[in-house]
């Protein structure tokens, strides 16, 4: 047993922290974890789950317009934003007592409140030190919004979870994950809802068609989108808000959300005066097993800004656990990690884009197809799905897949599997698919678009 209190000290309860924890103390390992704000991180607090929560809320508006082409005569007397609110809270709470428990059967102590870095073998938390031989940091990230005249009226995603009324307009500001699954759930609950982005078409680095397609999808269900705008200046008013864009135009509102991406949150642990590395953002550097600059310390998470997803978390977490702790020296596996982002539709995508595809494999061939969902048929509704498979010519491999419509990310992770498994276009051309459904789509995707014709040259 070594001298120091610990063998493993961890900064940050969230999804990283607490799976590295665990699974160390599992192993054999005397652990803690401090945690300051909310046990479970942002996803179990302000994250995934009340996410998606509001998002299932959103979607009855459109279920119980539906309904009525299947024979239901069912009215929706009106949305109640504090009826949400309250029982999302409570499902956290219940969420936040079940990640505690987890801890404590693990053996993990826990320590409630801001923790410092005091050397490369000691942390402190409300003034008393901690020692311990290995000091995991997985800290997450904090919201940013540039810094604008007006930007002290701005609301970020996690004050957006606690409104304490829900507004009749509302800007939501930005063109990534957040920002799209906003609109989406304010629009779905009765927001007068404008999405504006700064460039020509939001969701930047993933598939073009899916970017196109869901920036149609979304317009069609009532959301203004607004793209090459952006917001230089907001000043409050008596009736609310007016945001000046960049073109000078102006625009009237009651709520401004800016989904303007996260940094790593390291203000203030002590990092420099360690020596630990960290790039211009703040994002800890890490090696392959994510151990940082300094041999004692480690780094995982949102704060290593890798790829800001839960389960990413989980998988550097557990990484962590096994290289210390389990003689294992282990990684994690960043190749065809899947997505979903819960717009309304869902997008649902894994491997490469088409862009990409061309880029690294030159000659791809690229299996495309929009429909009316069966459900739709009798609703009338015109929501379009769009799947998308891109295939390399030489191997036969498919090398990504794309989804725009409902379900898209349930399906998306089962193909996830089989890329990872390296499948080729002869695997799914082979596979029953199961029907009636839109997943069998992927299974029956028999004619390549023609290929796009080079402009003739001059
Ligand atoms: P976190 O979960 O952020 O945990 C860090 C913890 O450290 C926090 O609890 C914080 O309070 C604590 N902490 C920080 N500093 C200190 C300190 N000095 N002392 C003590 N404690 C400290 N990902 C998905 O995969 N799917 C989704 O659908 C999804 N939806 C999202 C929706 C929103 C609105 C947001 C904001 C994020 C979403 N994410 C989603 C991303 C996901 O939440 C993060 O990738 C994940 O939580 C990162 O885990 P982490 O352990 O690195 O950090
Ligand atoms: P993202 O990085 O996804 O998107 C940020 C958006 O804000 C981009 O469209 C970016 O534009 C724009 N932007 C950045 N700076 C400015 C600025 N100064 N003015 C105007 N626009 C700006 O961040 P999010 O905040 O949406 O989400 C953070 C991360 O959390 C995501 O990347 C994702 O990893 C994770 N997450 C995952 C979810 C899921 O799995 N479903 C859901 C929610 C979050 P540009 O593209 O031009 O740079």
């Amino acid at each position: 047993m070594s001298d120091y209190d610990y063998d493993l000290f961890v900064i940050g309860a969230g999804s990283g922290g607490v799976r590295a924890a665990r699974f160390s103390a599992n192993y054999g390992a005397r652990v803690a974890i401090a945690e300051d704000m909310f046990m479970g991180g942002t996803c179990v607090n302000v994250g995934c789950i009340p996410k998606k929560l509001f998002v299932y809320a959103a979607h009855y508006h459109e279920d119980f317009a539906d309904s009525a082409a299947y024979g239901w005569n069912a009215e929706a007397k009106g949305f109640d934003w504090r009826t949400l609110v309250e029982n999302k809270d409570t499902e956290i709470t219940r969420l936040n007592g079940i990640y505690e428990r987890l801890l404590g059967n693990s053996g993990v102590e826990i320590v409630n409140g801001r923790a410092t870095l005091v050397d490369a073998h000691t942390v402190a938390v409300n003034g008393k030190e901690y020692s311990a031989k290995t000091i995991l940091v997985a800290t997450g990230g904090w919201p940013v919004v540039p810094d604008i005249p007006g930007k002290e009226h701005i609301v970020t995603s996690t004050e957006a979870f606690y409104l304490d009324e829900l507004p009749k307009r509302a800007i939501v500001v930005g063109g990534g994950y957040i920002a799209v699954e906003f609109a989406g759930i304010f629009n779905g609950i009765g927001v007068d809802t404008t999405l504006m982005y700064r460039g020509p078409l939001f969701m930047r680095g993933f598939d073009q068609d899916v970017r196109t397609h869901l920036a149609g999808e979304m317009a069609k269900k009532g959301i203004d989108v607004q793209f090459s705008t952006n917001i230089a200046s907001i000043e409050k008013t008596d009736a609310g808000y007016v945001a000046t864009c960049e073109d000078g135009s102006t625009v009237e509102t009651d709520l401004i959300m800016y989904a303007t991406g996260r940094a790593p949150k390291v203000t203030g642990l002590g990092l420099e005066a360690l020596g630990v590395a960290m790039e211009d953002n703040g994002a800890i550097i890490v090696d392959d097993q994510f151990k940082t600059s300094v041999d004692s310390i480690y780094a995982i998470g949102d704060v290593i800004d890798r790829l800001q997803l839960t389960p990413v978390a989980l998988a550097e977490g557990m990484a962590v656990a096994k290289t210390l702790f389990r003689d294992e020296p282990s990684t994690a596996d960043y190749d065809h990690v899947a997505t979903a982002v819960f717009s309304q539709p869902p997008v649902g995508t894994v491997g490469l884009t088409e862009e990409e595809a061309r880029e690294r494999h030159g000659d791809v061939a690229i299996f495309r197809s929009t429909f009316r969902a069966l459900k739709h048929t009798l609703t009338g509704r015109d929501e379009q799905t769009m799947m998308k498979m891109i295939v390399d010519k030489k191997t036969d491999k498919v090398l990504g897949v794309h989804m725009v419509g409902a379900d898209a990310g349930e399906i998306l992770q089962g193909i996830a599997v089989a890329l990872k498994a390296g499948a080729t276009k002869a695997v799914f051309d082979s596979t029953i698919g199961i029907h009636p459904t839109s997943a069998e789509e992927f299974v029956t995707m028999r004619e390549p678009v023609p290929e796009p014709v080079a402009e003739a040259a001059e």
